[in-house]
């Protein structure tokens, strides 16, 4: 795998290899149906996940846009199915409200998301991130602010943007560490690029479109889980852009 300052691409360059990655990755791996609600799960228009494959607009119900924010939470240095655990935990017990999580007694919550890792940690995170939503009036006013996610201790930016994007569907780019290690391996962007630059470099180079960013994101995940892994399975893999691919194509 070839990462390193000297191979790095011009932005233009980089905008173009971004823009065709979204059509190589929508044909391997379709609609991926983020972000999951699993109260929905089994639904009209969900699957059994609580995916939405095709309808990529933010939910319309303010249920379900906490359910995204807790998911966001819960998902932190996890799987998503121990965080779908924990959040089908909250459902059951009635907690997947502002007002549940905050009456909540926090040796209680904890226990209820103890699938999720890091109980103690993220039930005090989820606390401070339903006080936000509660005294925003967020679920059924005005979504918060990037700058008040920011300041929920615990929460960082792909956090706030995941929030932000998915339950609330403003154009904002998620970057994880699957796009880092992607773009990198791309020659897009240096290892160690900060969130902000890579964010940048999608916006930039794309149309603010909420939908667009929402798969794109979804993509980068599938493609990284099952392809593009810490040991990069190349062989066969769709990204001919890419210099660790034994078929790679010529840049455009
Ligand atoms: S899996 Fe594909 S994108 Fe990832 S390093 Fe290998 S060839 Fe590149």
């Amino acid at each position: 795998v070839t990462q390193g300052r000297a191979r790095r691409l011009p932005e233009a360059a980089a905008g173009s290899v971004l823009a065709s990655l979204y059509d190589v990755l929508f044909r391997e791996y379709g609609p991926q149906g983020w972000w999951p609600v699993p109260g929905r799960a089994g639904h009209h228009g969900f699957d059994r996940g609580g995916y939405h494959p095709g309808d990529r607009r933010p939910p319309s119900r303010p249920s379900e846009r906490f359910q995204i924010a807790l998911g966001s939470v819960l998902t932190q240095n996890t799987a998503w199915t121990n965080a779908e655990q924990a959040l089908t935990r909250l459902l059951q017990e009635g907690a997947a409200s502002p007002q549940g999580i905050l009456s909540a007694r926090p040796g209680e919550l904890a226990r209820w998301i103890r699938s999720s890792g890091y109980y103690n940690q993220k039930a005090r995170k989820l606390k401070s991130l339903a006080a936000v939503f509660r005294r925003r009036g967020a679920l059924s006013g005005s979504p918060p602010t990037r700058e008040e996610l920011l300041g929920v201790w615990g929460i960082g930016e792909e956090t706030a943007d995941s929030i932000l994007l998915y339950a609330y569907g403003k154009p904002v780019f998620v970057v994880d560490a699957y796009t880092r290690r992607l773009l990198a391996r791309l020659c897009l962007t240096q290892p160690d690029e900060g969130y902000g630059a890579l964010q940048e470099l999608f916006q930039a180079s794309l149309p603010r479109d909420a939908g667009l960013y929402s798969e794109y994101h979804a993509l980068i995940v599938a493609h990284g889980k099952s392809r593009c892994r810490a040991r990069p399975l190349c062989g066969g893999c769709p990204v001919r852009v890419c210099p660790s691919n034994p078929n790679a194509a010529d840049r455009p």
